[in-house]
């Protein structure tokens, strides 16, 4: 890896240090319920309104046209038993799924506790979906009740709606409701303030979250209430959540960072958190920063591709100064970024890893540590980490500097129990004890992982293992560059070769002399064994909903092979 040599490590200040929270110290004691349940809507807003916290917002909600609504802990603890309270009177009860399909507003949100608080299980999908990802989640889910608009219901699912014998209800936020539909505001307005928290028990199903799709047919992985504790934790060690903080996940709760990230770690943790109803806009975003006094910042590496591609005028004149913790998942952070936002917010970005199945962060730069950018930090307290080999059911732990696939020691309580209905696929991520995470990496000799890409991006040039990370960080070092994605294309000579597809900065225009001069700067950089033999320009990169880049894609196009499941496709403009 070059980029450990190329990048100053940013060091923490003794300040920053002593008041880092303690990772060595577990904090977190799940309340009991009685007969000793364990729930993750107790957790996250009826025992802080218990504690005497009920007048503490809990969410400020943005609307996309300029609406605000501002939500305590004890209306959002009323809210998640009146709608509880509607669930059981359609007879939707305990081990029933609810499915929502609806944009970011506030009854999502006591929806969702709602949901858990009444021991049903809770998938969110993303209100973009097209109707096929919509019926294949809720065929694979078995889907008992859906929450969603009237809009959303008439364009994507009442033409299939009763082919699905095993959705009884369909709840509709707003008015205008459809025949077949129950209208949750006129139900929530009927319904009894009191609800009885079912006790669910820490090993019961309170999640099912789809994966990306990165990589191939999305998987739905199973978590549960005892989760809580690693979402409490993570939150705490990782994103320095402290109760009283402004904080603002941008990620929408059908990816799994906006549900683990965006509603429980937050709510447990008795933070404020932003809700953003919009999309990304560089100025809205800035303004939001500024206005709503941000603290801890948690976002994704495509966000931030976005910012500096901008610039770092647009930023100025904005007053970043009650950011303290600036952090990044999903996709591998360029040094680059972490080095822009200390120009830019005055805070590096933390980088952190984790995945759908890890149902938490497991690796992280946090609070304490100092940075190594371009790396995404050490495993986080609890978890047991290794970079291994494997052959059939053996498994050998590589040394520092040798790459190879990133596994983590089962037994973490967030972890995934299942993926549904595919035993053998949840079988084979298990070998001797460990759980083989699909992604490469390196350990360096003071314990930081690198990432190097996804096992199914390796690129293998003559006798050279390229990870395309490393590539594609070389190639937003240039000032043209905004993002890069990286892909292996079959050689006679030597085995494979890298082809680069890029998005370019405002102000230039793709021609063939930026075509070489950015493989120049490539060759200067990683070498010519290992730099991109072609340049393709395109106008946006295609990237799953969660932002990140389908490297699949670009390859399957490249050799004439099917797409594929592209049904968590969002951008893709050539
Ligand atoms: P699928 O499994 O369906 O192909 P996916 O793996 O993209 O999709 P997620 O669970 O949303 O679905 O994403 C987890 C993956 O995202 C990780 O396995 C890793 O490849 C990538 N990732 C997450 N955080 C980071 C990070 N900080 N650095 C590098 N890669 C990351
Ligand atoms: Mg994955």
């Amino acid at each position: 890896m070059t980029d450990a040599k190329v990048y100053a490590v940013i060091h923490k200040t003794d300040a920053e240090r002593a008041a880092a929270p303690d990772s060595e110290q577990a904090q977190y004691r799940p309340a009991d319920l009685p007969d000793g349940g364990l729930n993750i809507a107790h957790e996250a807003v009826d025992r802080h309104v218990a504690d005497g916290y009920g007048e503490q917002i809990a969410i400020r909600w943005l609307g996309r046209d300029g609406g605000r609504a501002e939500i305590s802990y004890a209306q959002l603890a009323l809210d998640a038993a009146r709608f509880a309270n509607v669930l059981n009177t359609h007879g939707l009860v305990r081990g029933d799924r609810l499915f929502a399909l609806m944009g970011r507003v506030p009854a999502l949100y006591a929806a969702a506790l709602g949901t858990l608080k009444a021991g049903l299980s809770f998938t969110p999908m993303f209100a973009a979906f097209g109707p096929e990802p919509i019926r294949s989640r809720m065929e694979i889910g078995s889907a008992s009740v859906l929450l969603t608009t009237a809009a959303l219901y008439r364009r994507k699912i009442a033409d299939w709606r009763h082919e699905l014998p095993g959705l009884k209800r369909v709840l509709i936020i707003g008015e205008d409701v459809p025949e077949d539909c129950v209208g949750l505001d006129a139900a929530m307005v009927g319904a009894a303030d009191d609800f009885a928290t079912v006790p669910t028990r820490a090993d019961e199903m309170a999640l099912l979250h789809f994966t990306s799709g990165t990589t191939g047919k999305p998987k739905g992985a199973v978590h549960v209430h005892g989760a809580v504790v690693a979402h409490a934790e993570t939150g705490r060690i990782a994103l320095d959540l402290h109760p009283g903080d402004v904080y603002w996940c941008t990620a929408d709760p059908g990816w799994v960072t906006g549900t683990s990230y965006g509603i429980i770690s937050p709510l447990v943790n008795r933070t404020t958190m932003i809700v953003d109803e919009a999309e990304f806009d560089l100025e809205r975003w800035y303004g939001i920063l500024e206005r709503e006094k941000v603290q801890v910042w948690y976002t994704a590496p495509t966000a931030i591709r976005m910012m500096m591609r901008a610039g770092k005028a647009a930023a100025q004149g904005y007053d970043f100064s009650a950011l303290r913790f600036l952090s990044s998942v999903g996709e591998p952070l360029n040094a680059e970024c972490v080095i822009w936002a200390m120009e830019v917010f005055g805070k590096p970005f933390h980088d952190n890893w984790w995945q759908t199945e890890t149902g938490g962060i497991m690796i992280a730069n946090t609070p304490a540590m100092d940075i190594k950018p371009g790396s995404m930090g050490k495993p986080l307290p609890g978890i047991t980490a290794a970079v291994v080999e494997t052959e059939g059911q053996t498994l050998r732990k590589l040394d520092a500097g040798e790459i190879g696939e990133l596994a983590l020691r089962a037994g973490w309580p967030s972890m995934m129990r299942a993926y549904l209905h595919e035993e053998q696929r949840y079988a084979k991520c298990f070998v001797d004890g460990w759980y083989l995470t699909g992604d490469l990496a390196l350990r360096d000799r003071d314990g930081y992982y690198w990432f190097v890409g996804r096992a199914d991006d390796l690129i293998k040039s003559s006798g050279h293992l390229i990870g395309p990370f490393e590539v594609e960080s070389a190639l937003i070092e240039h000032d043209a560059v905004a993002e890069a994605a990286v892909v292996g294309i079959p050689d006679e000579t030597a085995g494979e070769v890298v082809k680069a597809y890029v998005t370019l900065n405002a102000g230039y225009s793709a021609d063939e002399a930026l075509e070489r001069d950015i493989r120049g700067h490539a060759r200067k950089r990683l070498g010519s064994a290992v730099a991109p033999r072609e340049i393709v320009f395109r106008h946006s990169l295609p990237k799953t909903r969660s932002g990140k880049i389908m490297r699949r894609l670009l390859r399957a196009r490249e050799l004439g092979l099917p797409e594929g499941d592209i049904s968590t496709l969002e951008s893709d403009d050539a």
